[in-house]
């Protein structure tokens, strides 16, 4: 079974080069976290222990120059990295990871 939570995150990129995220500006993230595992005891997580992760990871994406996290911080690139971070808290868990920049678009990778 899959369960999931959201947070958001408002934060600075630049893409060098990009013909419109190449000057410093911001977005609103969508993260959308999805894990997959059996239910134990009437539940896959805790929703409680999946969204505290999930913030403390967030707290050094949030209000931040996402440039000085991840050299290219596309929406790709920065779903990658939640996910390795988050992946890292909560090893034995099946996992997607869905960033959303602004309405309308978005990355997923799993893990
Ligand atoms: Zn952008």
């Amino acid at each position: 079974m899959k369960v999931g939570v959201m947070e958001h995150v408002d934060s600075m990129h630049l893409l060098p080069g990009h013909r419109k995220c190449g000057v410093p500006h911001g977005h609103t993230y969508r993260v959308e976290v999805a894990v997959e595992g059996p239910v134990n005891d009437g539940m896959v997580i805790d929703f409680d222990v999946l969204k505290s992760q999930l913030r403390e990871v967030l707290k050094e994406f949030d209000h931040v120059d996402l440039n000085r996290i991840i050299a290219y911080p596309s929406c790709e690139n920065i779903a990658m990295e939640i996910l390795r971070r988050l992946k890292a808290r909560i090893p034995d868990l099946k996992m997607e990871v869905r960033i959303w920049e602004g309405e309308g678009k978005w990355a997923q990778c799993e893990g």
